[in-house]
């Protein structure tokens, strides 16, 4: 099947957060399964002009004027074919989605002309039998192609991903007339939203199916708590709606590959394992105690990902011995609480506010346990990487991390199934005790490798998502035989 892959950011070229990395390996593995996949990318500052080939210009009216661009074709290093989206004016820039903690105000308008890029590529380089839209980036795709398909045009189906509902894409109604939809487009069965324009909306109103990162995810987002107000339309299109665990590109993500280590380690041998954390330690002036347990957290800083939870525990945790090396950027307000804790226990606790895939990867193999308390979690990738770098989760039931973290019961370490710890309730009493079991294993070294064991050896590939997601194009084709979809010219 040829499938245009439309979205913000992917690894290599750019990356904010777990999209990217989505992004970076589900295209390659569709076409280990025999599908064509092609990329469309915004070309942002980073991503060199050299070495592309000019494809078609583009002149896209939005915001009330038109707007020049160029459509250039690349290959990735996996060698997928990339389309990037050149306009110098929305995407030369020095971030992605905004600057110094605050949105471009030109968003909407970014992004509108990103999406009829995409739609100007399906009808003039690579006419695909789907487009695969992600996020509210790209939310507006299926908009655009059903107003095509109302004019006669050719028009193709479409299947959304939601990696994160809580990010929707709104901006004030007064900006809709620069989208070029019709006005009808605007409305309680469009891209409306209490009176604001929501682009997610767009795509969970207009596309034929709709997925996202998880099935307990699925589930969730269909309820008030974290359906973050669209659980209504949500739980209507329930049918159309479906559950698929991200997987993880083992070739970046594997002890026994990853260059960014000092040392490597498989199940076998967990010697590098030691050796990654005493180095670890001693690049974060920690003590070097091999039997202190360190604690590790690789994050955006957001309510979403638990950090009021993991501040309020630090204390006691702290008082036991334990060593904490946080990585992440995000909201001022757990920067400065970090960077309070890091000051005032220099010996135990090291908070790197900043981006950094290598010391990510660092963090991921010297760490004993990692730290994922999330409020909610789509799908999660680190807790996987977790498993795979023998770094026991300790993670809250919801989402991804409830589908793919198994408690460390009585019976489940038993039975050889125990990965992790895993507790319910939002709160620092929860999250303690779940924090306290995992300490006293950590003691019980026979029992710790018994763990580690059971996670090192689950599988999260991405061939057998990637065959969900094959399947889910299916689906979506299907639902239009019989429709416009690529009846007319
Ligand atoms: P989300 O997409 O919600 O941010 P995920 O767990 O799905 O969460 O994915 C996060 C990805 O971003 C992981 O690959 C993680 O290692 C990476 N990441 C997050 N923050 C940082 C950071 N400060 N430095 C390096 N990598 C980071």
């Amino acid at each position: 099947m040829k499938v245009l892959y439309c979205v913000s950011e992917a690894v290599p070229y750019v990356k904010t957060g777990g999209l990217a990395d989505v992004a970076g390996s589900l295209p390659g593995a569709l076409r280990d399964l025999g599908h064509e996949v092609r990329l469309v990318l915004p070309r942002y500052r980073p991503i060199p002009r050299e070495n592309l080939t000019p494809l078609f210009p583009l002149r896209i009216e939005v915001g009330g004027a038109p707007v020049s661009g160029l459509v250039l074709e690349g290959r990735s290093p996996s060698g997928i074919p990339v389309y990037f989206v050149d306009c110098p004016r929305f995407f030369d820039r020095g971030g992605l989605y905004g600057e110094g903690g605050r949105d471009y105000p030109d968003n909407l308008l970014r992004f509108a002309f990103f999406s009829r890029a995409a739609v100007a590529i399906a009808a003039q380089a690579f006419p695909p039998d789907l487009v695969h839209c992600n996020d509210w980036h790209t939310g507006l795709i299926p908009a655009y192609l059903h107003q095509r398909e109302r004019a006669g045009q050719r028009s193709w189906p479409t299947l959304l991903t939601i990696h994160n509902i809580g990010m929707q894409g709104l901006f004030p109604a007064a900006e809709f007339p620069g989208l070029g939809l019709l006005e009808d487009y605007f409305g309680p069965d469009g891209l409306e939203f209490w009176g604001k324009v929501n682009c997610l909306r767009a795509g969970l109103v207009f596309a034929d199916v709709l997925n996202t990162v998880s099935e307990t995810y699925a589930k969730e987002i269909q309820t008030a708590e974290f359906g973050a107000g669209l659980e209504g339309l949500l739980s209507r299109r329930s049918r159309d709606l479906f559950g698929v665990l991200n997987g993880v590109d083992y070739g970046q993500w594997d002890p026994r590959v990853d260059a960014h280590l000092p040392a490597r380690y498989g199940p076998d041998d967990l010697d590098g394992k030691r050796f990654c954390k005493r180095a670890l330690q001693q690049d974060g002036g920690l003590e070097p105690l091999p039997y202190a347990p360190l604690l590790g957290m690789v994050s955006r800083l957001t309510d979403q990902k638990g950090c009021d939870l993991v501040a309020a525990v630090l204390p006691a945790l702290l008082k036991q011995g334990v060593q904490f090396v946080l990585l992440g950027t995000g909201d001022p307000r757990y920067h400065a609480l970090f960077s309070h804790l890091a000051r005032t226990h220099p010996r135990q606790v090291v908070a790197a506010l900043t981006f950094d895939e290598p010391l990510a990867h660092r963090i991921e193999a010297g760490a004993d346990l990692f730290l994922m308390p999330s409020r909610y979690e789509p799908s999660g990738l680190n807790q996987l990487y977790s498993l795979r770098y023998a770094t026991i989760p300790v993670v809250r039931r919801t989402g991804g991390l409830a589908d793919s973290v198994v408690d460390a019961t009585p019976e489940a370490v038993d039975d050889g199934t125990a990965t992790g710890f895993v507790f319910d309730d939002y709160t620092p009493p929860a999250f303690l005790a779940a924090l306290d079991r995992a300490l006293s294993a950590f003691r019980d070294p026979v029992l710790w490798r018994r763990i580690q064991q059971a996670g090192m050896r689950a599988d999260f590939s991405w061939g057998r998502s990637a065959g969900r997601y094959a399947a889910l194009y299916r689906e979506a084709v299907g639902r239009r035989v019989g429709g416009l979809a690529g009846e007319t010219a």
